[in-house]
């Protein structure tokens, strides 16, 4: 991720346009009374309507015919539109695609609404059948038959896969509920913009992309310390001419197995921070940088593990997030710490799926980049299983014809290992 605008001037509009198009897929919020839609079933269900949900829905509906369903809380690409304002991607467009259709053309690296208005094309495209306004408040299992219940139905399936996104509650160290009241204290998940942190200093607590986008972008506006838990890694946005991730596709990098020394190597050292911009600011002495890991909380102080004290008038958490699964009510499906339990993507409750979970199969699996990937090996599982709903292989290709006026898919995609499509 770069800082750099979101174009402020263009994004009441793309917002409201995607807002809107909340409002015109599937079922409207339209404000009915909860519980308003009549129970009904499907072959798969789908929870979430983020790139995830929307890349396997792409593969089910491609190879199995299976009756799709995605539901989502919110609007396709919720997660985006809810981003502090200057993201952009850290990952050039060209290797942001979802299968059968390319990211299209602009600078290198993407806003966020961008990234939204891309979902939401995509899911018009393939005629993904999204229905918002439904937030799924319990997850059950009866008799081989899942049951959603949500706000507005209940909804039963034999297949379920969980798209809810991997960063969807943000995580607050206990040093952040012992510091005293009077200090400001944010997550970045709730920042937007430099005027939301009170003038002054402010401590940017994380060692990831997050808290180096943030610390470079308050750095005009405030006096800035950045305390991360090791040594930041840095890595150019190019490299001999070339943009990093071609590099990183090239030698097999991005793509790599969870289990291979390259992952077992990013996983001890912590994702590396794309750009050096922040490394600059340091050196210059606009950004202080303190790595040492936060132990506590002792009035208006962080207490580091060194024991040394950092005043902290203001404090801007970027310590990252945990999948919200408080509505899951499935024994098996989540370990004790409530993390997800699964072997490449496949739950040990028979049927139910997750997709988009971190090193889920390879190192870009909570990515874009990993989508297509992991979502058709989802598909594949789901079909090789397809003869627990019911369904004849014969129907199953009945069915698929039926589908065929799909739209083709693009020539020179990028399903990883392939070689990816370029922006139009
Ligand atoms: C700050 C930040 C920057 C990132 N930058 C990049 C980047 O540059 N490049 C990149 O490739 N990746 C990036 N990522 C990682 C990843 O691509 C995003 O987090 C992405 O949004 C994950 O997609 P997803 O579909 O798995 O989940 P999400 O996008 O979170 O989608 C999940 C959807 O499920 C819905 N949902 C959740 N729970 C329920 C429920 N109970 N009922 C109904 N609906 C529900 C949500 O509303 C949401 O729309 C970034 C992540 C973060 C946090």
């Amino acid at each position: 991720m770069t800082p750099g605008d979101a174009s402020q001037s263009e994004r009441p509009t793309l917002r409201d346009r995607l807002v809107a198009h909340a409002a015109s897929v599937g079922v409207v919020s339209s404000g009915r009374p909860a519980g308003d839609r009549p129970a009904r079933s499907v072959d798969a269900l789908i929870i979430g309507a983020g790139q995830a949900g929307l890349g396997v829905a792409y593969w089910l509906r491609r190879i199995t015919g299976l009756e799709v369903q995605i539901i989502e809380r919110a609007a396709v690409g919720n997660s985006w539109l809810e981003r502090w304002d200057s993201l952009r991607l850290f990952t050039p467009r060209r290797f942001s695609a979802l299968p059968g259709m390319p990211f299209p053309a602009g600078e290198d690296f993407p806003s966020r609404l961008e990234v939204a208005e891309y979902l939401r094309c995509y899911a018009d495209r393939f005629r993904l059948p999204v229905e918002t306004g439904h937030q799924v408040r319990r997850l059950t299992k009866s008799g081989g038959v899942f049951c959603a219940e949500t706000n507005r139905a209940d909804i039963r399936a034999r297949h379920v896969v969980v798209a809810g996104g991997p960063f969807a509650q943000p995580y607050l160290p206990p040093a952040s509920r012992k510091l005293d009241g009077v200090v400001f204290q944010l997550h970045s998940a709730d920042y937007r913009r430099p005027a939301d942190v009170p003038d002054g200093e402010v401590v940017v607590v994380g060692g990831g992309n997050s808290a180096a986008q943030l610390a470079l972008e308050l750095s005009p506006t405030h006096r800035v310390t950045m305390v991360s838990p090791r040594p930041p890694w840095f890595l150019p946005v190019t490299l001999l001419g070339a943009d990093l991730y071609w590099w990183l596709y090239l030698t097999g990098t991005l793509n790599a197995r969870t289990s291979s020394p390259v992952s077992r190597y990013v996983r001890r050292r912590g994702d590396a921070i794309i750009g050096t911009d922040l490394r600059r600011q340091v050196q210059t002495g606009r950004v202080r940088l303190l790595t040492q890991r936060v132990t506590g909380a002792s009035g208006q102080d962080l207490v580091l593990a060194d024991g040394s004290l950092v005043p902290a008038p203001n404090v801007l958490w970027c310590t990252g997030y945990r999948p919200d699964l408080r509505w899951m009510d499935l024994a098996g499906a989540l370990d004790r710490s409530g993390e997800p339990v699964h072997r490449r993507g496949a739950s040990p409750v028979p049927g139910l799926h997750w997709m988009g979970l971190p090193w889920q199969t390879r190192l870009n699996s909570s990515i874009i980049n990993g989508v297509d990937r992991d979502a058709h090996a989802t598909a594949k599982r789901i079909r090789a299983m397809s003869t627990e709903v019911g369904r004849s292989p014969r129907e199953i290709r009945q069915a698929q014809r039926d589908l065929g006026s799909l739209p083709p898919d693009q020539p020179g995609h990028d399903r990883t290992g392939r070689r990816p499509g370029r922006a139009r």
